[in-house]
């Protein structure tokens, strides 16, 4: 394996061998990591089974610790073994490319899980996933996040893509975040530390996102769960639900909508093998009827051409495309 470092999705694209089958991990370093974290270490574990667009090949390893200090041991031992990590939070922002995952994915969906109230607002771990910070919020009488129901994503991978829809981001409400990198301890950066940016912050990559605070706003809870129903009805009227996708593939272009552009190019139901453009909202790329990750990608290269043809816009992606070819 290459010695790298830390890296996180998107920083590394592919750049592997052209297979579809997960590199032989040095059975040391795999028998080192077993000791630490027995049972959480799995082998060319399918990216597959961890992405809401249900494709990509096999990552080398595939590493769930089940508390922080274990996370922090075999992030710490990975780096100075030389083996890439890759971060992964519920895998609703990314398309994995069939060759897999060089090195180690990582998730702390299971490492940082706790969920309380503060005097402002809310502290969530980042594996805690919206819909729970949500309900948990509407429990408690706290209201400012209810434009985020329906996004799938996890609390750490929402900070870093500043997850947002209906004119509500997770940015308008963070404070800040606890952080580590690989041989560090933790600390906490505030959120006008952060560079917080349409669909992104400016962390660098080899950071994890360890919890996020927010400071919400007190509400009834009725009033705050009749807000995130009516979120969810206008989102079900207007988005495919129940089908496998990562949400908007495109950003929003400057003072206009990716979706409306590429409609008006025509491009809704166009289809790459298994991989469609959604007729409800054009910026949905589902996984229809057994896409390949190279379907979608295709798919997205003849979207972007048409609409830069016809539009003069060139757009950019919003969702992480990684992995080897
Ligand atoms: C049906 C559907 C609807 C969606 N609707 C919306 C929407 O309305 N608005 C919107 O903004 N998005 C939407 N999304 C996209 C997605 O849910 C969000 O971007 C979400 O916040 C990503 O979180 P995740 O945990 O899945 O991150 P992942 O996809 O796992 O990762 C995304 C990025 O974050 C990094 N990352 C994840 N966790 C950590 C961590 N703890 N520390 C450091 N880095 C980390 C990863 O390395 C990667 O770079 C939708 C997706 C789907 C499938």
């Amino acid at each position: 394996m290459r010695v790298l470092g830390v890296t996180v999705l998107g920083s590394r694209l592919g750049r592997g061998t052209r297979t579809e089958t997960a590199v032989e991990t040095d059975p040391k370093v795999l028998g080192d990591l077993e000791r630490m974290a027995p049972g959480q270490v799995l082998v060319a574990e399918p990216m597959a089974r961890h992405t809401s667009f249900g494709l990509g090949g096999p990552a080398d390893l595939f590493v769930e610790p089940t508390d922080p200090s274990t996370f922090r041991e075999c992030s710490d031992y990975l780096t100075e073994a030389g083996v890439p990590v890759t971060l992964l939070g519920r895998g609703t922002n990314v398309l994995v490319r069939s060759g897999g995952i060089e090195g180690a994915v990582m998730t702390g969906m299971k490492a940082f899980t706790t969920l309380a109230r503060t005097d402002v607002g809310v502290r969530a771990g980042s594996g805690v996933g919206l819909p729970r910070l949500l309900s948990f919020c509407a429990e408690n009488g706290l209201s400012g996040l209810e434009g985020l129901s329906g996004i799938p994503g996890s609390a750490g991978g929402a900070v870093v893509t500043n997850a947002g829809s209906f004119g509500v981001s997770v940015g308008d409400r963070l404070t800040g975040v606890t952080v580590s990198k690989p041989g560090g301890s933790s600390s906490f950066i505030p959120c006008d530390e952060l560079s917080i940016v349409y669909r992104g912050t400016g962390l660098s990559p080899e950071i994890l996102i360890e919890g996020i605070e927010l400071a919400l706003d007190p509400g009834e809870p009725a009033d705050i769960r009749a807000a995130q129903q009516e979120t969810l009805e206008r989102k079900w009227k207007t988005q495919p639900s129940g089908m496998r996708c990562a949400g908007c593939v495109f950003r929003n272009p400057a003072g206009g909508a990716a979706g409306k552009l590429i409609d008006e190019v025509g491009l809704k139901g166009l289809r790459v093998g298994g991989a469609v453009v959604s007729d409800l909202h054009a910026n949905f790329i589902l996984n229809d009827r057994g896409a390949t990750s190279e379907d979608v990608e295709e798919l997205i290269e003849i979207v972007r051409e048409r609409v830069a043809d016809a539009a003069g816009v060139t757009l950019e992606l919003e969702i992480e495309i990684t992995g080897r070819r």
